[in-house]
């Protein structure tokens, strides 16, 4: 699935729980998303960690829809391709 499909997977599944939920309410239900990944992750708990990995992108995804922001578009130039800095695929930054 493309990045711009589950984008818009996600605003035809969730778009009007979302406008209700509101922008920050959204980001805290990804920041408890984020805790069940680090729980999965102390538990090493491999099924577990795949679910939460998916439910962190799909609430991110959620609030770029409020925010009106294209995931896809963000990825692209924060990600073009190659490192921003050094140029270098992979990485050859210092840090
Ligand atoms: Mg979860
Ligand atoms: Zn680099």
């Amino acid at each position: 699935m493309e990045v711009a499909e589950f984008q818009s997977l996600i605003r035809r599944l969730y778009m009007e729980k979302d406008r209700k939920r509101g922008e920050d309410a959204t980001l805290l239900w990804l920041v408890e998303e984020v805790g069940e990944l680090l729980e999965a992750h102390r538990k090493r708990r491999r099924e577990g960690i795949e679910e939460e990995i998916a439910d962190v992108i799909a609430w991110v995804t959620s609030y770029a829809n409020l925010a009106g922001i294209d995931v896809e578009e963000a990825l692209r130039k924060k990600y073009p391709g190659r490192c921003r800095y050094c140029n270098s695929v992979p990485c050859e930054c210092e840090k």
